[in-house]
């Protein structure tokens, strides 16, 4: 691991100060710094040479409302960015009004990830492309833009479907931002420029021409809170996570769903997909398909195709198409199934 300075803020804007002075500096000019909060992804991607920060801003000590808990209120739930993934998980307000939210957390990594790792560091986790983790691998273009892409002629079968661009096939790997997208989140940032939101679904950037962007926030800018309106339909919620083994393990597919039914009518759907898409995707076409119809297998079925449609495989993941799909169907199908009187 390189040697790199290490600064501490007990405040959302000393850190925001903290990071537009380290960006000042000669020392930052190439080797920027980074935010650490559970650290439990950052750390390794140093070790491994992948993520060379200068300075790391320590931001642990930060213990206002806004950054370090949970709340709701007036039809509001806030998680703050600094909360940890399994304090939220095992919320029990979480659990009952939201158990997309739940579920998502407690099916991620570890019993010991998810004690450390915040709710901002997992939403902003880098890919687990194994070229990218790989310094030895020369062509990613997103560790080294312009090098190429070591897995479109590689082993591809854990690289997204949906997406994906000439440059980057990598899959995005978290679960909580499926649920949050699915959920219509809003994101609050406290930045160089002062405070600002915007939707979660806007968070994160596709590939396209330049992988190595992989958000829409900005050099600074310090993820404070998350915003999830709490829809009485929300309850109607689950994530399901399709692995190649049942604990400690990214998804090969997963999706997110909320459900707002009229009976066996479908008011509004929410449908969400993750290890397949290169950000935590949406498929609104697909929701869109479901509203005013009886949801049974056909009209799952059918959701599952659209939600799917324009999905383009490599050699080794065409697989993950029809088990996205099929993981669709079954997850709406299940959510229809919850006995919950919205
Ligand atoms: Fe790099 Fe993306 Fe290609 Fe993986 S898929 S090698 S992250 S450019």
């Amino acid at each position: 691991m390189r040697p790199f300075l290490i600064e501490r803020a007990s405040t959302e804007q000393q850190a925001v100060s903290i990071a537009a002075r380290v960006a000042g500096s000669d020392l930052a000019a190439d080797r920027p710094f980074q935010f650490l909060a559970g650290g439990t992804t950052l750390i390794d991607l140093m070790k491994l040479d992948v993520m060379r920060p200068a300075t790391l801003i320590d931001v642990n000590g930060i213990r206002t409302p806004e950054v370090s808990s949970i709340s709701l209120e007036n039809g509001v739930l806030r998680l703050g960015s600094l909360v940890r993934m399994a304090h939220a998980a095992d919320h029990n307000a979480i659990k009952s009004q939201f158990p997309v939210i739940a579920e998502s957390l407690a099916l991620a990594a570890s019993a010991q990830l998810r004690n450390m790792a915040s709710l901002g560091g997992n939403a902003l986790q880098r890919t687990r492309c194994p070229y990218f983790r790989d310094f030895s691998y020369r062509r990613c273009n997103k560790r080294v833009p312009g090098s190429g892409c070591s897995a479109m002629d590689g082993v591809n079968r854990l690289h997204a479907v949906l997406g994906v661009s000439n440059d980057c096939i990598a899959a995005y790997p978290g679960d909580f931002s499926v649920a949050l997208i699915a959920l219509d989140a809003t994101v609050e940032i406290a930045g160089p420029n002062g405070t600002s939101k915007r939707p979660f679904a806007d968070l994160h950037r596709a590939p396209g021409a330049t992988p190595q962007i992989e958000t829409t926030l900005a050099p600074g800018d310090f993820i404070t809170t998350f915003v999830i309106p709490a829809t009485p339909y929300a309850r109607r919620s689950r994530y399901v996570k399709v692995r190649d083994r049942q604990s400690y393990e990214f998804a090969l597919a997963s999706a997110a769903i909320v459900l707002d039914m009229d009976g066996g009518i479908v008011r509004e759907a929410r449908i969400a997909l993750g290890g397949v898409a290169t950000t935590p995707w949406r498929a609104r076409d697909a929701e869109a398909a479901l509203k005013g119809r009886r949801l049974d297998e056909t009209t799952a079925q059918a959701a599952a195709e659209i939600a799917f449609n324009g999905a383009s495989a490599r050699e080794h993941n065409a697989f993950k198409i029809p088990l996205g799909k099929a993981t669709v169907v079954r997850a709406l199908l299940e959510t229809a199934a919850l006995g919950i009187a919205t």
